[in-house]
């Protein structure tokens, strides 16, 4: 492990501050940080642990709920709030890693870990995302984990949250603050498509901390599913998975929710596909129509063109266990 400045902060400002200047990386669970930094993928000059940081509640905001970014996923997928009106967010965080993991995660690091590409944690070849312009190594390489949407020239790692395809689908906010400055970032312009730049993976700013993650009010408890398909029933990153939400009434779809995970770079919403189920009756035709509509103009490799397939049937399973059918 490379040197670095260890600061423990004492709150909210101490910590922002301390992580103003270049290298410095926020610490919170450390079980994605601490691993990197092993590795020596990566080497922050200085680490700001939040353990200190009051930022745990997970509580009841206006019709929504606020979960602090330091609340462990654990505490997610075990409070009340969360399996009453969110079980999809709840489903999504209990089929990531194990209960050891999910113990020490946060909600903010979950956020904010990083691909699982095996290119991306072997300093022994070219990455664009750990050494920006050393090339992909996955492009000509074995690429069956890796994504078929929202790729680019520069990177086709996938983005491995599970999370963070549930917070897609329930159009969470992100919360921040840097200096004396908060934002609210809607999920969906949280984190980046890779482009020529797949180091940037997300729109914070150097120093700004993620204190909440807001959920709005949702119809969506009722019917709503989160499916996994992996190659082992843990400690095991999706090949595809899918998060949805039906909204029926009188026979009737009036609102859906499709977000995928394992097949893209980032956490992706499905927009056609949510159109396609609106004032459709909630069967089988239907969700067949609508998972053919989800994956739009996709870019499979060698290795890894069962995703498209994958994915679909993923998203069909997902809505019929949402609806009620096994
Ligand atoms: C063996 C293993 C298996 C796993 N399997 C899965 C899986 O199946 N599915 C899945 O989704 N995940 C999986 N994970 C990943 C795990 O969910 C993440 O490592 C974890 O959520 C990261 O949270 P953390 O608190 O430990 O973050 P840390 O490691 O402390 O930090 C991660 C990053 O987030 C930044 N950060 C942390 N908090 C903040 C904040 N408040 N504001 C701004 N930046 C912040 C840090 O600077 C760092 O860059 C697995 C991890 C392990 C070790
Ligand atoms: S896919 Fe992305 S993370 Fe993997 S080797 Fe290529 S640039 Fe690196």
């Amino acid at each position: 492990m490379k040197p670095f400045t260890y600061v423990r902060a004492a709150d909210t400002a101490a910590a922002i501050a301390a992580a103003s200047g270049a290298g410095a990386s926020f610490l919170a669970g450390g079980t994605t940080l601490i691993d990197l930094m092993r590795l020596e993928v990566m080497t922050p000059n200085a680490v700001i642990d939040l353990g200190r940081l009051a930022l745990t509640e997970i509580e009841r905001h206006g019709d929504g709920v606020r979960i602090g970014a330091m609340a462990k996923n654990s505490d997610v997928v075990s409070h009340p709030l969360i399996a009453e009106r969110y079980p999809l967010l709840a489903q999504a965080v209990l089929a990531g890693a194990s209960q050891q993991v999910r113990n020490m995660a946060s909600v903010g690091g979950n956020l904010l870990q990083r691909t699982r590409c095996p290119y991306f944690r072997d300093l022994g070849v070219p990455c664009n995302k750990r050494a920006p312009g050393s090339g992909c190594s996955a492009l000509e390489g074995y690429t069956r984990s890796h994504a078929i949407l929202g790729t680019s020239e520069s990177c086709i790692a996938t983005h491995p949250s599970d999370m963070c395809v549930a917070l897609a689908a329930l159009d969470a906010v992100v919360h921040t603050q840097r200096g004396g400055h908060t934002r609210q970032i809607r999920f969906a312009d949280f984190h980046t498509l890779p482009g020529e730049h797949p180091e940037v993976e997300n729109t914070l700013e150097q120093g700004e901390l993620v204190t909440h993650v807001e959920l709005p009010a949702s119809p969506f408890a009722r019917h709503a599913h989160y499916v996994k398909v992996r190659d082992r029933a843990a400690f095991a990153f999706a090949l595809a998975s899918a998060a949805v939400g039906l909204d029926v009434a009188d026979g009737r779809i009036r609102g859906a929710r499709i977000a995928l995970g394992g097949v893209a770079t980032r956490p992706w919403r499905a927009p056609e596909a949510e159109q396609a189920l609106i004032g459709q009756p909630p069967n089988r035709q239907s969700f067949e129509r609508a998972a053919a509509a989800a994956l739009v103009d996709p870019k499979p490799r060698r290795d890894n063109a069962f995703k498209v397939a994958l994915a679909r049937r993923t998203i069909v399973r997902a809505l019929e266990l949402a609806w009620g059918q096994s």
